[in-house]
């Protein structure tokens, strides 16, 4: 058994903690944002400050694949997060209804998550790893080096531990990096000194999320919660439950549209939402605050492996240090857990080459998930500049092709929209969700009547709603 020291006390750094201790490693957790206030749920949203973490106020749904492997593996941060008012919800339950032959069936279990915004989800799961033996937690302390020495063939050496920012140095077999989007990953020498497979990889542009939270008078949700993203002439929009009877819901812009920076501004926001007809009754709740904007949200893959031969070694990556994607399907809590049972059965497997196995098991079973989700923004950033323009986007991408027929077509037919969705939520894969007999002909005819989106506001109608003058309300 080994001493494991993981930075960074996000979602998946809490996960591979308790993965890890569960299989009775020692692990030590440092976290530089402070604990949370000892409130609640009410003290974790009102109080609780992480500026570590720059998309904490923003919606955060878990999705069905991470709920199945925290209820698999660690079944008590389900119940916790419950315990803390979370909602028990299925992602495709309130779309199915509005379907003529929407009933739902036995199966549709696995499209089940808990709902919770992102504060109270993330004190749950800290709960349960503070009172899981064999994790050390310490918040406050920034990590902000790696010691190591030489290896022979391994260009950053072979990392024996972390520097904390008071100077105190911790040792460790094995430091996981689970710093998220930024921070501490600008440590990592070897992946950015290193040849151009082990460079920062990534996209580029990014998009901008505006969202409003709000709260039922009467404590309970409008009833169940419609499909959760939908994309529109040059702007998504996604609505998701929370816990403790609330919910957000979220308008999606090009991180270059000046014209809807003022969505930031609460009136106009709600004017605008006010446009979508099908989720309208979800902009009329009580406020929670102001709405939430954040921006500057890069796709970025770092790998620690060029050539076939690591960069380090005694490192791993995992979560958003390891990848980010584009937050619009809900991935990344999920990706990240996917991630910890992969290094925890890499240590199960192996005590050497410890980085290449675990790298290559990333590769084969994560990257491709990366990529796919790389190539939609690439053309869903392409297709909102069209938007702008006046114009219709045109891509020969059959990938590109068949999402823009699902998107209207999921919502019309049954068997579509539970495929669909186990693609989407991560349960299986395309080839598998699509090859059940006749879905692919049934996709075909709904496909070739399907409108590009639902219906919604044109480009002009937007912009007349957020040219009115509005009051600053954050
Ligand atoms: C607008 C937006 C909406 C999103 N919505 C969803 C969603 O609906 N569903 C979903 O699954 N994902 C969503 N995501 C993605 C999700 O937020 C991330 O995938 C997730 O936070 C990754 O978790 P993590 O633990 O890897 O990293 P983080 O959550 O970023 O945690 C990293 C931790 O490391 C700490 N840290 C950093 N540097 C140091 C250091 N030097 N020393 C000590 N500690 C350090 C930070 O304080 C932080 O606590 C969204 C992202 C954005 C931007």
């Amino acid at each position: 058994m080994i001493h494991t020291l993981i930075v960074g006390a996000g979602p998946t750094g809490l996960v591979t903690a308790m993965l890890l201790a569960a299989d009775g490693h020692r692990v030590t957790v440092v976290d530089q944002d402070p604990s949370p206030p000892a409130d609640g749920p009410y003290g974790v949203w009102q109080k609780w400050r992480r500026p570590g973490v720059r998309q904490f106020a923003a919606a955060h749904a878990l999705a069905p694949a991470g709920h199945s492997v925290l209820r698999r593996e660690l079944p008590e941060t389900v119940s916790e997060v419950v315990r803390w008012g979370g909602h028990r919800h299925n992602m495709i339950v309130g779309a199915l209804s509005l379907l003529p032959e929407g009933m739902a069936e036995s199966g549709d279990a696995r499209f089940g998550t808990v709902a919770a915004r992102r504060p109270v989800l993330e004190a749950a799961l800290l709960a349960v790893a503070g009172r899981t033996s064999g994790i050390t937690l310490r918040r406050g302390v920034r990590a902000t080096r790696l010691s190591a020495e030489d290896a022979p063939g391994v260009p950053g050496g072979h990392v024996t531990g972390v520097v904390l920012d008071h100077g105190e140095h911790i040792t460790a077999d094995l430091v996981v990096v689970a710093s998220g989007r930024g921070g501490f990953t600008t440590a990592l020498p070897a992946v950015t000194t290193t040849g151009p497979e082990g460079r920062e990889r990534g996209t580029n542009r990014g998009f901008r999320y505006y969202t409003q939270h709000f709260r039922a008078a009467d404590g309970h949700l409008l009833g169940p919660a419609p499909w959760p993203l939908h994309h529109h002439d040059s702007v998504s929009v996604i609505v998701v439950p929370g816990d403790n009877g609330t919910w957000s819901m979220t308008l999606v812009t090009s991180g270059a549209d000046q014209d809807l920076r003022r969505l930031a501004h609460g009136d106009i926001w709600q004017r605008t939402a006010a446009l979508y007809p099908g989720l309208a009754p979800w902009a009329q709740g009580e406020p929670l605050g102001g709405v939430v904007a954040v921006g500057g949200i890069h796709t970025v893959r770092r790998r620690l492996v060029h050539a076939g031969r690591p960069l380090v070694t005694g490192l791993v990556t995992v979560g958003d240090a390891w990848a980010t994607t584009n937050p619009q399907f809900g991935l990344g809590i999920t990706l990240g857990i996917m991630q910890a049972t992969i290094l925890r059965d890499t240590l199960r497997a192996t005590d050497t080459e410890l980085v290449l196995h675990f790298d290559d098991l990333t590769e084969r079973h994560l990257t491709p998930l990366w990529s796919g989700l790389a190539a939609w923004e690439t053309h869903r950033q392409a297709e909102i500049a069209a938007d702008m323009r006046g114009e219709a986007y045109h891509s020969p991408d059959p990938a590109w092709n068949q999402h823009v027929a699902g998107r209207t077509a999921a919502l019309r037919d049954a068997g579509v929209m539970r495929a669909l969705a186990e693609i989407g939520f991560l349960l299986t894969d395309a080839r598998e969700a699509m090859g059940k007999p006749g879905l692919m002909a049934r996709f075909a005819e709904l496909a070739a009547h399907a409108p590009r989106y639902a219906d919604g506001p044109d480009r002009r109608a937007l912009l007349a709603a957020t040219r009115e003058p509005g009051r600053l309300s954050i």
